[in-house]
């Protein structure tokens, strides 16, 4: 369960503060999936990047279990646009290798990339390097590899936007999929609102001017997914 209460940052630019976020209220249920969306610049970047521990808020509280956050932790992994795999380490490497860095045994770490590469259909592609494989399948590494080290909330940035449509679709579709799987607690970033609505049992618009409302969208949607229904709900900041 995250829990964030009054959250605010701001950043110095051009000699001033710039707002980006003010009195942010937000509750995620433990495998709940809760989408943000906004314009470019309301900072839901920078939101997931508090939440990732990447980046300190200035003010309020961010609270996992009741707990408040401690800089980067493994309970918690990040998915970026890009999923920057290691050339020189072949599939299996960059998802072992996470493991190992965390203190697991070669054969442990090893079994265990395994299982999150054949979760995402890549284990015939277990012995190929980056470079061999579409932009999709890079994608899918990366998403074996935050999902290995097991934690209890996935952040996703825009997973998906470097991808072309149809591969869109499909991983979108592999997402809630592994995310009902896994029984993930996800918080996702994302421009495009059809994802938005397909993935999350709420959606939460990010006003890009501060002092107006923050809207949430709640979706109740019946498993598996019905891409033609939505139902919003609106927050205010
Ligand atoms: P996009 O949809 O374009 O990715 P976003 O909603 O994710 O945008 P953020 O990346 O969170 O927005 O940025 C919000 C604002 O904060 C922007 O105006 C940006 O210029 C500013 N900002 C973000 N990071 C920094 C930083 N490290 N230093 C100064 N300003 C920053």
């Amino acid at each position: 369960e995250v829990s964030i209460r009054n959250l605010s940052k701001s950043f110095a630019l051009n000699g001033r503060d710039l707002d980006v976020l003010r009195g942010i209220d937000l509750e995620v249920v433990s495998g709940q999936c809760v989408a943000i969306v906004g314009a470019s610049g309301s900072g839901k970047t920078t939101l997931l990047r508090i939440l990732a521990g990447l980046e300190p808020a200035d003010g309020g509280d961010v609270l996992i279990d009741g707990a408040p956050i401690r800089g980067v932790g493994s309970e918690r992994a990040v998915i970026f646009q890009e999923p920057r795999l290691l050339p020189w380490l072949t599939v299996m490497g960059n998802v072992a290798f996470p493991l190992e860095v965390r203190g697991l045994a070669a054969n442990e770490a090893a079994q265990r990339a395994r299982r999150y590469l054949r979760l995402v259909g890549l284990l015939d592609f277990a012995d190929a390097y980056p470079a061999q494989l579409s932009g999709g399948m890079a994608q899918r590494v990366g998403i074996a590899r935050a999902l290995a080290v097991q934690p209890e909330l996935l952040l996703l940035d825009e997973p998906l936007v470097a991808l072309d449509a149809m591969t869109r679709m499909t991983m979108q579709e592999e997402l809630a999929r592994i995310w009902a799987e896994e029984h993930l607690t996800m918080v996702l970033v994302t421009h495009d609102l059809e994802e938005a609505v397909y993935l999350a049992d709420r959606v939460l618009i990010l006003p890009k001017h501060k002092g107006s409302a923050i809207r949430t969208i709640e979706v109740d949607l019946p498993r598996p997914r019905d891409r033609s229904d939505s139902r919003f709900v609106w927050l205010r900041q």
